[in-house]
């Protein structure tokens, strides 16, 4: 049983006008009437209803903010613990003051992600839920936000409770089969197993085809914009970056503190490397465009290859061709505003059509082609609507392929292996799938995925 109570920060700390610090636990209330001044006490507030106040320290008498606080009761609250919320406006040093004041009244100071914690630990959410809020965090684009809202609501989960239903079923069966084997059903058993494996294993299958995607979407295409000097690199980033206004990601307190760039092109995020390289105009730097796009191609799993149209193909790039044989590449023919010095038919023995985007960079010319073709290659042509409920996690889709494996091995047994052999099987993968809800989770699990939080969530 959790017994104390935990306070922090729980809006981003900067220069922003209110900032909120979240108090959850059994001694919520009281600890926070230590330092609240107002017509009625918080223990006196009816649930779920704010009131307007003053925190002040309690011995000194001396007002550290006006506050707006907020009484959510157990277990009506995203923790199911008593939380209460001060909304404070006095800037970054009155909310520090103030949540200097409740670790001094008996509050502790909560780890990264201890209120979704405790809201899981407390049955709150499931596991697929408290991992969708750090992706709410953390999201990139529209569509990636969407995406884990739908994990959040628990799209995701009520999928895998259905899938293990299924299989909870089965197993009922297959029990009934051992206790009582003098009926002799094992003919018909065999069929029944082999029929809901594979009634389990579309299932899974479903899930996972969209993984790939939803993984992009969770965490953006890994993409380099390479090419010669003065071919339109920096242009086509600076068009990119301005056209599509991504979520820009610079989240204190999280694990990851370098900050990465990221656009979208027609809602599919790309995650750019070098933009540091490319913002550079020094001759120095371009001097080194190639020695440099090397460098990035290693990590990139899209390379935007730029070339300008305007002068025939240079020898540099015809050895970058060779490079990026084994990438997604996608070949941009800049400057159509000027006269083509290129042989486009020699360069279809390197590319593929559909790998060839002619642009004006400078005259805003061929993003919408961009688009079509980033999305031909990462989904099929079509990028699902909001309503599709991704497995964008790999911890998800890493247990959801276990699972499949331990279904498969008990389909192919359906013919000559003892049915208590099959079980085995069947509750592997039952347990698998118990796993990516939070079913059957080890506590270092727990604690891992929760240490990727931010403070105050
Ligand atoms: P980088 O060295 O590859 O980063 O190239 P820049 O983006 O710095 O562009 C080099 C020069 O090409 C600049 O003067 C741009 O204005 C120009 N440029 C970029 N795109 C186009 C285009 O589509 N048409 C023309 N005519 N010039 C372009
Ligand atoms: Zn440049």
């Amino acid at each position: 049983m959790i017994s104390d109570t935990i306070a922090a920060i729980s809006t981003p700390l900067g220069e922003g006008g209110i900032a909120m610090i979240r108090i959850s636990g059994p001694d919520a209330v009281s600890i926070v009437d230590t330092i609240f001044y107002a017509k009625q006490k918080c223990s006196e507030m009816k649930t779920h209803t704010v009131q307007y106040g003053f925190i002040k320290e309690s011995d000194t008498g001396l007002k550290v903010d006006e506050v707006l606080v907020t009484v959510m009761l157990a277990p009506r609250s995203f923790t199911k613990e008593n939380v209460v919320e001060i909304s404070c406006h006095g800037g970054l040093i009155a909310v520090k003051k103030t949540l200097e004041l409740l670790l001094q009244n008996g509050a502790r100071l909560a780890e990264p992600g201890e209120f979704t914690k405790r809201a899981f630990l407390n049955g709150r959410i499931d596991l697929t839920q408290a991992e969708a809020v750090i992706d709410l965090i953390r999201s990139k684009s529209d569509r990636a936000y969407s995406v884990a809202m739908k994990q959040v609501e628990g799209t995701l989960s009520d999928k895998i409770v259905n899938l293990r239903n299924l299989i909870i079923e089965l197993m009922a069966h297959i029990e009934v089969n051992i206790d009582y084997p003098e009926h002799d059903v094992e003919e018909l058993t065999y069929a029944f197993i082999s029929d809901k494996c594979n009634q389990a294993i579309q299932i899974i299958d479903e899930l996972l085809k969209n993984a790939n995607q939803g993984k992009i979407l969770r965490e953006g295409i890994v993409t380099a914009i390479i090419g010669r000097p003065n071919v339109g690199k920096s242009s086509l980033l600076n068009l990119l970056a301005r056209e599509n206004k991504a979520i820009v990601t610079d989240i204190p307190g999280t694990t990851r503190d370098v900050i990465e760039e990221y656009v979208t092109v027609g809602g599919v995020p790309l995650k750019l490397l070098d933009t540091a390289g490319l913002r550079e105009t020094s001759d120095v730097v371009e001097k080194i465009g190639v020695e440099r796009s090397k460098e990035s191609l290693k990590e990139a799993e899209l390379v935007l290859f730029v070339v300008n149209q305007n002068e025939p193909i240079h020898v540099d790039e015809m050895k970058l061709f060779q490079e990026i044989k084994n990438k997604q590449v996608i070949l941009v023919l800049n400057k159509t505003d000027l006269p083509s010095k290129i042989d486009l038919n020699q360069l279809k023995n390197q590319f593929n059509e559909e790998q060839i985007v002619q642009m004006s960079i400078k005259n805003e010319q061929g993003q919408s082609e961009l688009e079509k073709v980033i999305a031909n290659m990462f989904f099929d042509g079509r990028i699902e609507s909001t309503d599709s409920s991704y497995v964008s996690n790999v911890r998800h889709i890493h247990l959801l392929n276990k699972a499949k494996r331990s279904l498969e091995e008990a389909l192919k047994g359906t013919y000559d292996i003892p049915i208590d052999m099959l079980q085995i099987d069947i509750r592997n993968a039952w347990e698998d799938l118990g796993e990516v809800i939070g079913d059957s989770v080890s506590e270092s699990l727990i604690d891992q995925i929760f240490s990727q939080f931010c403070l105050g969530k």
